[in-house]
């Protein structure tokens, strides 16, 4: 018994250090560098097939730009406030999700490599 619940509170301390919480503003995560990428991926059954079926109707993915967002939403705009505020202009979907890259990060490091940066 004592294991098991030692074993959980590790587990809960070791995921804090992977989530940025100091970071809560637009004006915050423009001035760290982050890069933001909106995703709209709406599925659902697929029509004429089998009710196990699943189709992708619309998966977009767009790339944000951070120092427009600040501009037109103001610096201490939070920032789990924003997917709220999108639109997938394909399929007018508002289930919108946002993908930070922080830089430093190993997904943000590849990517540059593949820009030529
Ligand atoms: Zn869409």
């Amino acid at each position: 018994m004592m294991h098991a619940t030692r074993a959980i509170i590790d587990l809960a301390a070791g995921c804090s250090h992977f989530v940025p919480m100091s970071v809560q503003t637009l004006g915050e995560a423009f001035r760290l560098g982050w890069r933001a990428r909106a995703r709209c991926l709406v599925t659902g059954p697929a029509p004429k097939s089998r009710h196990d079926r699943i189709a992708v109707f619309c998966d977009t993915v767009t790339e944000l730009d951070m120092k427009t967002l600040v501009w037109t939403r103001g610096d201490r705009f939070p920032l789990d406030q924003l997917e709220g505020r999108l639109k997938c202009p394909r399929c007018g979907s508002r289930q919108i999700k946002i993908i930070f890259s922080v830089p430093g990060s190993p997904e943000a490091q590849s990517q540059q490599k593949r820009n030529g940066m």
